[in-house]
């Protein structure tokens, strides 16, 4: 019998700056079990430019996990590298998977500059260059002066990146590409090719760059132990490089390594594209359902919640799926923010936490709430529905999307795991009821809402089935009442 996988995304962007963050998930790690995960993904762990207060996506050295004086302090945002490899020992020691954040895209605070020929690049369409060839100074050389070459001698050159945004000779903010260098063929096409994010971006053509990241990859491996990764900005890099250093990595530590890659996109499409194009090597957060649930809980009840699902990776790919309600780029204040609304948090978690498809991810600032900007975790409702992850939500689904406002879907359960089975109802407008089936199993079974959101009990008929009641706005899970 295999228990249902769940990850917490165990970090939000405004975490104290108290590089304390380690320390508080070990101390959290047997309660992390208890509550139902399975996984928990780590933000990233190497020095960022901002030294203390970097979040951990301006990567400066990908081999200081906060054990060299460099960017101003020893700790990441998170804590010091011994800190890290702890947390990870008490992860695993409770029994959960450590997911690591890799980024590979761009490096950012580099320890000087470089005269580099490169060319003016229109940002809406990055194919076009703007006019001749031009010396520039780039921040492109990383030597590490405060790491002094322990674990790699590499030092980064201008060589090793496609482009930067800024020259510093003219204090001067444009896209520049390298000249001799193209972008990256085989990324996202927005703005005619998205190979660029920012920072200094890392030329996935050069032989020198990506034998590097093999043996940065293995050195991670075998100083973290981590079990997986998080791959972040995966629309920015040549398609088949990750497909390379996974595969290069699982063929040498004969681990599984499983992989969820971020590929920011609304549009299914790219995303099945992306995981065809990359060899099938990894899952992809299900990008496309988190705008649904943004859309449905800002409609007023006007959101068509039979269609919720239509258009979604955890549609179309439910075996590559990683479903999420909200993240770290997602949150007020952020880049790509774009919040589900509080009240529909509980349906949201409802429909990737007690579904056959995807393997859900619960955001920290959803499980702890976001105190830097008031907002209070979802609570005992989003405890509840892991608990019924854990313990309920296994066996045959059936599902009852057939209304504008009211859907739900029945969990029949296993035979060999007693407790299971369960029977969900959910609304984005009205309550109501809706007859739904439980199996022969259940005839006769009286039924309670697990959520408490309803108070009677119902009792099947003889063929297992029922017209289970939900409260408008609401969500109800409905188990068998054995109280
Ligand atoms: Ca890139």
């Amino acid at each position: 019998m295999n228990e249902n996988k769940t990850m917490i995304q165990y970090f939000e962007w405004y975490l104290p700056e108290d590089a304390g963050h380690w320390k508080r998930a070990a101390a959290d790690a047997a309660h992390l079990k208890e509550a139902g995960f399975t996984d928990v993904w780590l933000p990233p762990a190497y020095k960022g430019a901002q030294g203390k207060s970097d979040v951990g996506y301006g990567v400066y050295d990908l081999y200081d996990l906060g054990e060299f004086d460099q960017k101003g302090s020893v700790p990441t945002k998170y804590g010091t590298k011994d800190e890290y490899l702890a947390a990870v020992k008490a992860l695993h020691e409770a029994g959960l998977s450590v997911l690591a954040d890799i980024v590979l895209n761009h490096k950012m605070g580099a320890d000087g500059c470089e005269t580099v020929l490169a060319e003016e690049c229109d940002d809406a369409n990055r194919n076009e260059e703007e006019g001749p060839a031009q010396e520039i100074s780039a921040w492109t050389s990383f030597r590490f002066p405060g790491r002094g070459g322990k674990y790699s001698g590499f030092q980064w050159n201008h060589t090793h990146f496609t482009g930067v945004d800024w020259d510093d000779r003219r204090k001067k903010h444009e896209i520049f590409q390298f000249a001799g260098k193209e972008w990256d063929d085989e990324v996202d096409p927005e703005n005619g090719n998205y190979d660029y994010l920012m920072g200094a971006d890392l030329d996935m053509n050069n032989p020198e760059v990506v034998s590097e990241l093999d043996r940065w990859g293995e050195w991670y491996l075998n100083m973290t132990g981590v079990d997986g990764f998080r791959l972040d900005a995966v629309k920015h890099i040549r398609f088949p490089f990750y497909s390379h250093w996974l595969m290069e990595l699982r063929k040498k530590t004969g681990k599984r390594l499983p992989a969820v890659g971020e590929y920011w996109s609304p549009n299914v499409k790219s995303l099945i594209h992306y995981l065809d194009e990359s060899g099938l090597v990894m899952r992809l957060f299900d990008v496309p359902l988190h705008f649904h649930f943004v859309q449905a809980s800002s409609s007023n009840g006007c959101f068509d919640m039979s269609r919720i699902f239509d258009g979604t990776l955890t549609a179309e790919r439910p075996d590559r799926a990683v479903t999420f309600v909200d993240n770290h780029d997602t949150q007020p204040g952020q880049a790509l923010s774009s919040w589900v609304q509080g009240w529909f948090k509980p349906l949201a978690y409802a429909m990737i936490l007690l579904r056959r498809e995807g393997i859900p991810c619960v955001f920290y600032g959803d499980y702890y709430g976001v105190p830097h900007d008031h907002i209070g975790p979802v609570g005992a409702q989003l405890d509840a529905l892991l608990c019924l992850r854990r313990d309920a939500a296994y066996g045959e689904q059936i599902d009852y999307f057939d209304d504008y406002n009211i859907v739900g879907w029945t969990r029949l359960g296993e035979e060999d795991r007693p407790g299971s089975g369960c029977a969900v109802i959910l609304t984005d407008g009205p309550g109501g009821s809706k007859n739904m089936c439980m199996g022969a199993r259940f005839a006769g079974c009286a039924f309670r809402d697990a959520l408490g959101n309803q108070k009677q009990t119902i009792v099947l008929d003889e063929s297992g089935s029922a017209a289970f009641s939900v409260g408008g706005g609401s969500v109800s899970v409905w188990v068998p009442d054995v109280r």
